[in-house]
């Protein structure tokens, strides 16, 4: 297998070509670097070769690392960990000064060798930081991805990217790549600076070998090797450095409270390889790059946000043997929030959709969605009146269930009564040939007593997407007791075609999702009538990394839902039924009207744009301040277990068979913590020993919803992980 072929030509020219066999991308490798080297020592030691332009055989450059080995760098060293990837990334940086430098003299900065980089489409990570130690870089004019998003997976470029973009760019130029991820398209990138040249796909590899014969000793001296260089925007002691580097610590902790090891290191090395000499800053980078491999979260999401959200993608838990079952044509019964949001991403992905509601008015209000939604993207310049036109006439907005013909499947997205939904279901299969599947976005009531309805319920399957459907990247697929395998393929089929991240669950109250995003609120919500400050609750959850408090979340979703949901689940329950405190809260703040945000007023006040303010006054007179509050790491760790105990118990009762949907399920759907890779990473990460001793401690302050379930309390006897324990063959 070779990743990476010299070929010699007649103008001296060699031309290095990237091509990993069976891949439709190339990702870089221990052997891929290997031999990129033995290229470059050609190019470098071979007379009869003037220069190299390094290019690649597909029609994109390159993903990046290969995620697999980063995930697993730190297992995969023998002895010292840290030296052995220290070692690793210097060896690297080593490989890639050597295509800077390209043999020339680095005092009299004479005699080097050109070398470009041909990009003949997305080039991203590592296959972004090879190019900047090239001498120059041309790039195929073309709408795909130029960057260095390894902060989304809780890395940062460690490659040199990082060194090297600060030192060309200066550190406010080059933060939005680094510390976003922020990719551009070509033609974006060169006004940015991040490419040199954009030029025709046809003369791509043409055009950079004219460079690289015309090139002179000067073209091949990076600015920061040119005598009297000075950083762009200055280095931090400077009079024009310093607010730089002060404001960006100060706004990448307000957005990452800290709980990002990535952020943080990224910073450092910035910030500390901007006093020193460039080889000093690389050795830097090394070094805080080692830092971040070893951290047990960097391992956490590049497994769970990459590498197992991949493979769900990809249809790890479709079942086998079964044929090809993309939709064609979708009918979506109701045209409300939900069902409106549906229509609009299945069409935006080219399904045909028949939009059905009672009355012709409220269809076509729900086609207007996605009117409104093409308009926001155009005037954003992210679609065209064509594309807007060409979505919409995918929409057919009709009350008139007789369009069904044909449809291969229903989402039904009705109000949440079951009367209701029996009815349409009905309606609906009347019209329906018989290999049609029908599913349904309920996300309380029980798939398998919805399924009653149908006359094939092999066919009825959940399909729950959250709100709002096209921001939203989970969607949870519930199979009911009866639902077969071709539902589920069905099902899968289409989430994959609407470019969402599937999970399937098995049929429970509250499915997996809403199971443990609940407990969650509840808690959050029990501590204010327990009188703990809700600033504290807040807090303690944002600086667990939650995107929202349990309070502001509460508000969002609005306290009537809660009321109604607090009421079926305790008619369900009866005596069981063990939210009475926090209904306590909830009740009482819909007895004064504050409904939650969507009424500008609820846990929080809200100005009359609807910006949130503070927590409402109000709240703590009814639910005074305890004189003793409790230690932030105590709110913490109940707002945490709360959930996480749900994951466990979800996995205990086979409503999860598959943790890698647990955890990916958990960020996608509710945000859980990102940096923790999920649930049950968490408690790998924690180890299920500490879990036991955290949850006892809860137990007997708070009751039994901390009680250790057995399946964790077996975990801790017996000293295995999660992943040990549970992951499948195929996943990390
Ligand atoms: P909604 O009230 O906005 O929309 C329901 C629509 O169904 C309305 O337009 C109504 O006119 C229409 N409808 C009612 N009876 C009908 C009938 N007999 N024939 C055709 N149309 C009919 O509600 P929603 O928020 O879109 O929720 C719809 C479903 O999705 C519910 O089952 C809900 O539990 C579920 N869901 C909601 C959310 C959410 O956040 N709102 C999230 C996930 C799932």
């Amino acid at each position: 297998m070779t990743d990476f072929t010299l070929t010699r030509n007649a103008d001296g020219v060699a031309v290095i070509t990237w091509d990993c066999p069976g891949k439709s991308m190339n990702v870089m490798s221990f052997e891929g670097l290997r031999e990129l080297e033995a290229c470059i020592d050609e190019v470098l030691s071979d007379d009869a070769i003037k220069g190299a332009v390094i290019t690649s055989g597909k029609d994109s450059f390159a993903g990046g690392m290969d995620l697999n080995i980063l995930a697993k760098l730190k297992d995969m060293v023998e002895g010292d960990p840290a030296k052995g990837v220290f070692d690793g990334v210097m060896q690297m940086h080593g490989l890639l000064r050597k295509i800077e430098l390209a043999g020339m003299d680095f005092k009299t900065k004479k005699g080097g060798k050109p070398i470009a980089a041909a990009l003949p489409g997305t080039a991203l990570g590592i296959g972004y930081e090879l190019p900047l130690a090239t001498h120059r870089i041309f790039a195929a004019d073309s709408k795909a991805k130029i960057g260095l998003p390894e902060i989304m997976v809780g890395l940062f470029p460690g490659a040199g990217g990082t060194t090297r973009l600060v030192r060309k760019l200066g550190a406010m130029a080059a933060a939005p790549y680094l510390l976003e991820g922020k990719t551009l398209a070509p033609a974006k990138a060169k006004a940015a600076g991040l490419v040199d040249e954009v030029v025709a796909p046809d003369e791509l590899v043409a055009r950079a070998k004219d460079w690289v014969l015309s090139a002179t000793d000067a073209d091949l001296v990076k600015s920061w090797d040119a005598k009297g260089y000075k950083m762009p925007g200055g280095t931090p002691y400077t009079p024009a450095g310093f607010p730089t580097f002060l404001g960006a610590a100060v706004m990448v902790h307000a957005k990452t409270k800290g709980v990002y090891p990535a952020a943080r290191a990224l910073l450092s090395a910035v910030y500390e390889g901007a006093l020193v000499s460039f080889d000093e800053a690389l050795k830097i980078e090394a070094r805080w790059f080692t830092k971040v491999v070893l951290d047990p979260t960097s391992s956490a999401m590049i497994r769970s946000l990459f590498i197992n959200k991949g493979a769900l993608e990809k249809g790890a838990v479709r079942p086998k043997n079964i044929g090809d079952e993309a939709v064609k044509k979708l009918g979506v019964l109701g045209a409300g929030m939900m069902g409106a949001g549906i229509a609009l991403v299945s069409a935006m992905a080219g399904i045909e959709v028949v939009l059905i509601d009672a009355t012709e008015e409220a269809a076509e209000r729900g086609k207007a969605y996605t009117a409104a939604y093409m308009d926001k993207g155009i005037a954003r310049g992210k679609a065209t009146p064509e594309k807007k036109e060409a979505t919409l006439a995918r929409i057919t907005a009709t009350t008139d269930y007789a369009a069904l013909a044909g449809c291969d499947l229903v989402v039904e997205a009705v109000f949440e009564d079951p009367g209701v939904k029996a009815e349409v279901t009905a309606r609906a299969e009347a019209v329906l040939g018989d290999d049609a599947i029908f599913a349904t976005n309920t996300s309380t009531l029980p798939i398998s007593e919805l399924a009653k309805a149908s006359a094939r319920p092999a066919q009825y399957i959940g399909i729950h997407f959250f709100s709002p459907v096209e921001k939203m990247m989970l969607v949870e697929i519930i199979k009911g007791r009866e639902t077969g395998d071709r539902a589920v393929a069905k099902a899968l089929d289409f989430v994959r075609q609407i470019r969402k991240t599937p999970i399937v669950v098995n049929d429970a109250r509250f499915f997996y999702a809403n199971r443990c995003i609940l407990p969650y609120i509840n808690e959050g919500i029990r501590m204010v009538g327990e009188g703990v400050a809700p600033w504290l609750v807040e807090h303690a959850a944002e600086m667990l990394g939650f995107p929202v408090g349990p309070l502001q979340l509460t508000d969002e979703v609005s306290i009537d839902l809660g009321v109604k949901i607090a009421k079926a689940t305790r008619a369900a329950m009866g005596e069981a039924y063990p939210d009475g405190d926090v209904d306590e809260v909830v009740f009482w703040l819909a007895e004064q009207g504050r409904m939650g945000r969507k009424a500008g007023a609820g846990f929080y006040t809200y100005d009359e744009k609807g910006k949130r303010q503070g927590i409402w006054h109000g709240l703590l007179e009814k639910f005074p301040l305890a004189d003793a509050q409790p230690d932030v790491h105590e709110v913490q760790n109940r707002l945490m277990m709360a959930q996480v105990l749900e994951a466990v118990r979800a996995l205990e009762e086979g409503v999860l068979t598959d943790i890698r949907e647990g955890d990916v399920g958990a960020i996608l759907g509710w945000g859980f913590a990102p940096w923790s890779g999920g649930p049950f990473s968490w408690l790998d990460m924690i180890g299920a020993a500490k879990a036991v001793e955290i949850c006892k401690e809860l137990e007997a302050a708070h009751g039994a919803r901390f009680a250790v379930p057995k399946l964790l309390a077996d975990m801790a006897a017996s000293g295995e992980t999660f992943y040990g324990r549970f992951a499948p063959a195929e996943a990390a």
